[in-house]
């Protein structure tokens, strides 16, 4: 199935410049549209807006750096449309993940190969599409490209050697230690290949600004070395490693403001190099809303659930003594996402995540979370306070557009959750102009849209929203 963004004309309205729309009411509306067909499937809710507004963010404060986005953090093809529409480079690390980019009709030119240890056949596939910008870090990797990409332009990835507090280290497996840049390039040198860049990555999720001042200087000396050894350097690669939520404990600002300077001091305008960068859940992360159905609950004595020797809210609490009159029970919730799907993300990624919930009740209880299949490691939450919930009520879940769907697996035959795309119309026509919405206009209007309009007039104040959605390609008349 193909996907393409659908402008949806019909029910554009421009919002009042102060309102937002809420995303727990969107939640709400699109639940109540799903309950209405007899659906429970948890679902994502994407806000294309919200990764628009990023992209603008990004031109602000870092206008000197180019973003080539990293399309493994969310694979999605409205993700990557948007992208597209607004003049993003790529950032790809498999044949598949340059195919899917070439596919909207990028250049070859503006994707980065930015894996250092590529798989033979895919090289050969960059090769012939003509993706000639790659990273490499180690010597075999040289000697692979030679032989099967002469030509290929080469960005030399080092170890960035700061220790910082990162969500997620990359430095134990990729990246060339400082002390043996040298030897590396050598190798280049001797194989008569073109290296013409330095990359780094401080890490994903890297919580000290600092990890790039730091960074951006240890590849001046890598990149002053390659000139000595007579390389024609004119591209700077900063990686990834930019928030992309608010409660990071660094913000993107921060950051910004300490890789300007960095840049400032040690490439310098009219120095030469060309700065590009490859975030990946900074554009995302935000974006992207999980809600998911309550499919089980179990109740539990939480005295006994707090006792060291058993798991938080194991069954076991609940057969090793029954609840008294009196007791405050606590309670285990399981839902139709989790550690196997898109909450993969809590162990790849380390993320962690805070349900939230549609009661608003002020009394809460001892609970843990759990996804939905039976495997016991599958739990999202051990430990949380929240409102009693029954079966058939929902959970949902803020920030879960960075490394989550994309990782997610159908285990016990558990469905990935669908996605539906969310769009404020003024930022929406900013992505699409008028004309452009009118010819691609789909003349049947697909069903999700009736609901945007639904969820317009629910939300009273909010308003309605533009929305795009991927459908069908039969549904498309261009
Ligand atoms: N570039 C490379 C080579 C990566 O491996 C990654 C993440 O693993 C990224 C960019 C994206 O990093 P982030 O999502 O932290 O921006």
């Amino acid at each position: 199935m193909k996907h393409h963004l659908i402008p949806a004309a019909s029910v554009v309205e421009v919002l009042p410049d102060a309102v937002v729309p809420d995303m727990a009411e969107m939640v709400k509306c699109k639940i109540a549209e799903l309950e209405a067909k007899g659906s429970d499937d948890a679902f994502f809710i994407c806000d294309v807006g919200d990764i628009i507004k990023k992209v603008t963010r990004w031109r602000e404060l870092l206008p000197n750096v180019a973003p080539f986005y990293a399309v493994k953090c969310n694979t999605d093809e409205t993700v990557v449309k948007t992208l597209v529409d607004l003049g993003l480079g790529f950032d790809c690390a498999s044949k598949g993940e340059i195919a899917q980019v070439l596919k909207h009709g990028v250049s070859p030119s503006r994707i980065i190969y930015a894996n250092p240890c590529k798989q033979k056949s895919f090289l050969k596939y960059a090769a012939r599409h003509g993706v000639d910008l790659m990273t490499f870090d180690n010597e075999a990797e040289l000697i692979k490209i030679k032989e099967l990409y002469p030509r290929a332009r080469l960005v030399l990835r080092i170890l960035p050697t700061l220790q910082v507090q990162v969500q997620c280290e990359l430095g134990n497996k990729f990246g060339c230690h400082p002390d043996n840049v040298l030897k590396l390039l050598s190798k280049a040198q001797e194989l008569d290949l073109d290296v013409m860049g330095i990359s780094f990555h401080v890490g994903s999720g890297v919580e000290e600004a600092k990890a790039f001042s730091h960074a951006v200087q240890q590849a001046r000396d890598a990149w002053d070395l390659a000139v000595d050894l007579g390389f024609d350097m004119t591209l700077l690669d900063v990686g990834g490693g930019f928030p992309g939520q608010e409660s990071a404990p660094v913000t993107f600002e921060e950051i910004a403001a300490v890789l300007n300077a960095a840049l400032d001091y040690h490439f310098p305008k009219g120095c030469g190099a060309e700065i590009i960068a490859e975030p990946g859940r900074y554009f995302v992360a935000s974006a992207f809303t999980l809600t998911c159905n309550i499919i089980a609950k179990r109740t539990v004595a939480r005295d006994v659930a707090h006792q060291d020797t058993l798991v938080v809210g194991s069954p076991d609490c609940y057969h090793k003594q029954a609840l008294t009159k009196n007791d405050e029970p606590s309670y285990m919730y399981y839902l139709n996402d989790g550690l196997y799907g898109s909450f993969n993300s809590l162990m790849y990624d380390h993320a962690k995540v805070e349900p939230r919930v549609l009661n608003d009740s002020p009394v809460s209880f001892t609970s843990s979370v759990w996804g939905p299949t039976c495997d016991g490691l599958d739990c999202i939450m051990q430990d949380c306070r929240l409102p009693e919930m029954e079966v058939g009520q929902w959970m949902y879940f803020l920030d879960m557009g960075a490394y989550t769907m994309c990782a997610g697996s159908t285990f016990n035959g558990m469905p990935r959750p669908d996605c539906f795309y969310v769009c404020e119309a003024e930022l929406w026509s900013e992505l699409s102009p008028a004309e452009v919405c009118e010819k691609k206009r789909c003349s049947q209007i697909p069903p999700h849209l009736h609901t945007a309009q639904a969820a317009g007039e629910m939300q009273g104040a909010v308003g309605p929203i533009s929305c795009c959605y991927p459908v069908d390609e039969e549904l498309i008349l261009l």
